[in-house]
């Protein structure tokens, strides 16, 4: 048995999984259909989507119409690993709707054990086929980071914490000085996410081997809302 097959048996044996068996008992019928099935189609649905938010014709919806076919169950087709910052909305950035994005959001937008433990979640057992670690330009916690670095200097309380996870991706950057350190740090930021989501044992780098899942790294750019992959 695979360890995807073993996780989903875990997770059903466990409390977690009885919500779900029992949604599923009832509802057996209504099971959302994923609006993307391979990781090649779901990364050009985001794409697509981020097209149409750039030039302002998102696609119209009436929220209230899909309520109840969501109380079903859901079968989102991308995960998105994202910054907490407030100008970066991945529904919006993508024009997608309630149920289609699995969203992990984390200012500096790096993979920790909670986060990675729900992007497991959400591909092995949700059956997403994409994961987007999406960084944004201007981004406060990757400047922070390149500054606490420069200066050595100390962040308060545990904001500390953010930039001690994020110098491993970023310091590198700072060898070669230039006036797009931060931008580069950002791309640096992602790469390095990426990387680490698709050596991920047991569950991820398994299925990018077997190439059932997509991990890419993208950027938000602020001032156009163009997704830029990288
Ligand atoms: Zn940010």
């Amino acid at each position: 048995m695979c360890n995807k097959c073993l996780m989903r048996r875990s997770l059903f044996s466990a409390g977690m999984g009885a919500l779900a068996v029992t949604a599923s008992v009832a509802a057996a019928r209504a099971q959302p259909v994923r609006s993307a099935d391979t990781p090649d189609a779901a990364l050009a649905r985001l794409v697509e989507g981020n097209a149409r938010y750039v030039a302002g014709k998102l696609n119209e919806r009436d929220f209230s119409a899909g309520r109840a076919a969501r109380a079903q169950g859901q079968a989102p087709f991308a995960a998105i690993l994202g910054c907490a910052d407030s100008r970066v909305a991945p529904e919006l950035a993508f024009d997608q709707a309630p149920g289609e994005l699995f969203v992990v959001r984390v200012a500096g937008n790096f993979v920790t054990p909670d986060g990675l433990g729900s992007l497991e979640y959400g591909v092995a057992v949700l059956g997403t086929k994409v994961i987007m670690v999406l960084g944004h330009t201007s981004c406060g916690a990757v400047n922070a980071t390149v500054e606490a670095l420069q200066k050595g200097n100390t962040l308060p309380g545990h904001i500390a914490g953010l930039v001690s996870s994020m110098k491993p991706a970023i310091e590198p950057v700072l060898k070669s000085p230039a006036p797009d350190l931060n931008q580069r740090a950002v791309v640096a930021n992602v790469q390095a996410n990426v990387l680490r989501l698709k050596a991920e044992k047991p569950i991820l780098g398994e299925m990018v081997a077997a190439g059932e899942l997509r991990v890419v790294g993208a950027y938000y750019d602020l001032p156009t809302g163009k997704v830029v992959l990288v």
